[in-house]
């Protein structure tokens, strides 16, 4: 059965199911066709069925990213499909995030090829927009529809940004590397339990990925403080200090000017049973990274 490797999760994937996420299928890797039933089964490759399906999109400032140290005062025009190999009970965008097809809570999603995309970012020039910005779901899991319309905005003088958990392979990493500015990816957490129990992911699995993506593009990080679960003085130490010690290529240490944003939770969907993160809180732990780092900023105050 066809494995996908995009992350940790390593799903085995049959034919006409997806992983997961609910986004990577199989399909025939000769023709493309899943439905060919002359093709024997090591030929079927995974793929993701949500490419090119956007449900979202928006010409968005810059900093909504966030970004605050990436062409500031600039607009992006900022894309999204669905799905996610995460399930943050507290998710935003879990009308898209958390389905297996678009319009399963409504949404209904359009194609844009990556040419389409490509040319519609080229058209928003004269409003400001600077490029595309891969956000809303996690545009990881469909790497290949960025990887393609990414090329096409650089070949029209453009940049793209991503916006991502971060939990995905090097193999993956390596692929978008080429063509991404400038990514903002979130570090949610600093324990392994965290990131198993309460998000289902992989928290190793994201340090790789960062500690490699800081090497070849501008990064911002970002961490969500929720109330009781990644909240104390030591969790942001440790998390801060981390960071401070990444490197560049070469090995020189950039860690303390990468920036990291500290943001505030309000309970929504499936986590309303605690109070929003306490404002003073949130500038607290700022206070504690800024003295392993010397871009912190506060969100949703
Ligand atoms: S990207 Fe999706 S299908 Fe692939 S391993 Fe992760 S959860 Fe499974």
């Amino acid at each position: 059965m066809p494995r996908c490797n995009v992350c940790y999760r390593h799903c085995e994937i049959r034919e006409g199911e997806t992983g997961f996420c609910g986004v990577r299928g199989v399909k025939n890797a000769g023709n493309g066709d899943p439905h060919n039933s002359s093709v024997c089964r090591d030929e079927l490759t995974v793929y993701p069925i949500n490419y090119g399906k956007i449900t979202s999109i928006a010409l968005d400032p810059i900093e909504k990213k966030p970004l605050s140290r990436f062409m500031p005062g600039s607009r992006i025009l900022s894309v999204g499909s669905y799905g996610c190999n995460l399930r943050c009970p507290f998710c935003q965008n879990y009308e898209i995030s958390w389905s297996d097809e678009a319009y399963e809570y409504g949404r209904e999603s359009r194609y844009l090829s990556p040419e389409d995309l490509a040319e519609l970012a080229l058209e928003y020039k004269r409003e400001g927009n600077v490029g595309v910005a891969f956000t809303y779901n996690e545009p990881l899991i469909g790497y290949e529809y960025v990887r393609d319309t990414a090329k096409l905005v650089h070949e029209n003088g453009m940049v793209n940004v991503l916006v991502s958990n971060g939990m995905a392979s090097q193999e993956v990493l390596q692929e978008l590397i080429p063509y991404i500015d400038a990514m903002n990816i979130d570090l949610k957490g600093f324990t392994d339990n965290y990131y198993r129990d309460i998000l289902g992911g992989d928290r190793q699995m994201v340090m790789e990925f960062i500690a490699e993506a800081v090497k070849h593009c501008h990064i911002e990080l970002t961490t969500l403080i929720i109330p009781g679960e990644n909240d104390s003085a030591e969790e942001i130490k440790e998390l801060s200090h981390w960071i401070s010690e990444l490197t560049d290529a070469a090995g020189n240490g950039i860690g303390q000017d990468v920036p990291l944003h500290i943001s505030r939770f309000f309970p929504r969907f499936h986590m309303t049973d605690r109070d929003a993160t306490d404002v003073d809180l949130v500038y607290e732990l700022a206070d504690v990274a800024r003295k392993n780092l010397n871009y912190v900023y506060t969100g949703n105050c």
